[in-house]
């Protein structure tokens, strides 16, 4: 059964709010940024991972729960009791699910409809190829694969499980030996270059895209697989995966940018006609680039990702264009400050 929407506070005091999220992926990096905006913070974690909040010091009230199916209706009026505005990220979004997001009655930062968008493979493809970006050619039929492809299944938790096939009777040979039961997968074309993750933001007071930094992921086993033979990985039957253990901040090649800043624009403007509010907030562009300087889309994520986290002090982008230190947490609690105190809340609430 739904609830009724509890009414927006009136308040124009950032004070009177507190910013929220779950205690992982980038909790920290969200929770200071509220801090440094004077505005106060609260952590959500799960029993045992409470440490870190602790010890850095960047939440001003942290909650407990023994399990994520634990959040429900109890947890939900406490945050509402506090005003507080919920951040989603990955983990968030792992965690809660996108139905639970949906129905959640607390303050969320951004647009509920656009997760829509970003996690169907099909909608997400429409979306992008009308911004006019560059995709992996898809392969529909597994009979289809002419060249090399990467094999996604859906919900692999971080790259897990992906594998790599050049013909059909390649990836007949390994999903039927390894994943004999999964049939929910996309075949892309594996797209030599490297890998480039471009984090933007889009304020809808400012209505201004700004580019924040980019990263690159460090991944197990790929980033390491190189530092032994070709013919030592086939003798050890090494394949290849994807983890994501950690993230690199990169700077690129300065000619890139207006290109980078064209594609965002492209990609706020286009989600405008998607649904509501369109899309707003931090979010990333998951790029190949090739050795021609091709650059493919391979992924979105409408929201803030972990590869931002390095630039807690700021990035090279934000020193340019910031007197202060200016991380995506940070620019966030600043959007909703400014929201909050131009009696504009409802603005960047999804
Ligand atoms: P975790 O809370 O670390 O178990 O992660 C939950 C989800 O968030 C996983 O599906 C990850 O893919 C994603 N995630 C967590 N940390 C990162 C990261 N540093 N970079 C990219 N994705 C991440
Ligand atoms: P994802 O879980 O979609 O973020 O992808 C995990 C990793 O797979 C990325 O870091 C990329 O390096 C790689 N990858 C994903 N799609 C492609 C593609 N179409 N071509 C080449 N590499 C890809």
């Amino acid at each position: 059964m739904s609830r009724t929407k509890p009414i927006l506070p009136a308040s124009t005091n950032p004070r009177d709010f507190v910013i929220a999220t779950l205690g992982s992926h980038s909790a920290l990096q969200i929770l200071k940024g509220a801090q440094d905006e004077g505005m106060r913070s609260l952590v959500i974690c799960k029993k045992g991972s409470e440490k870190p909040y602790e010890s850095f010091g960047v939440a001003d009230e942290i909650l407990s729960v023994d399990d994520w199916t634990e959040w429900d209706e109890k947890i939900e009026e406490e945050l509402i009791r506090r005003n507080a505005i919920i951040i989603p990220h990955g983990s968030f979004i792992a965690y809660i699910g996108h139905d639970r997001v949906k129905e959640m009655q607390v303050m969320y930062y951004g647009t509920k409809e656009i997760l829509q968008w970003e996690s169907d493979r099909r909608m997400e493809r429409q979306w992008l190829e009308k911004a006019g970006l560059k995709l992996p050619r898809v392969f529909e039929r597994p009979e289809d694969i002419e060249k090399p492809v990467i094999v996604k299944f859906h919900g692999a938790g971080g790259g897990f499980g992906y594998f790599i096939a050049k013909t059909p009777e390649q990836f007949y040979e390994v999903k039927n030996r390894k994943y004999p039961k999964e049939n929910d997968y996309a075949i892309q074309e594996y797209i030599v270059g490297v890998p480039l993750y471009a984090h933007y933001f889009y304020s809808p007071l400012t209505k201004e895209l700004e580019l924040m930094s980019f990263d690159k992921r460090y991944e197990s086993n790929a980033d390491s697989i190189g530092r032994i033979k070709a013919e030592d990985q086939l003798a050890a039957n090494i394949h290849t995966s994807y983890t994501i253990v950690g993230n690199i901040p990169l700077v690129v090649r300065e000619s890139l940018l207006p290109q980078f800043f064209e594609m965002g624009e492209r990609v706020v403007q286009v989600s405008k006609d998607l649904c509501g509010k369109g899309l707003f907030g931090p979010f990333c562009l998951e790029c190949i680039v090739t050795r021609k300087l091709e650059i493919f889309v391979f992924e979105i994520s409408a929201r803030i990702v972990a590869g931002t986290n390095p630039f807690i002090e700021g990035s090279p982008y934000t020193a340019l264009k910031y007197k202060e230190p200016m991380s995506t947490g940070r620019r966030i609690a600043r959007d909703i400050k400014q929201a909050i105190t131009q009696g504009k809340l409802e603005q960047v609430l999804g």
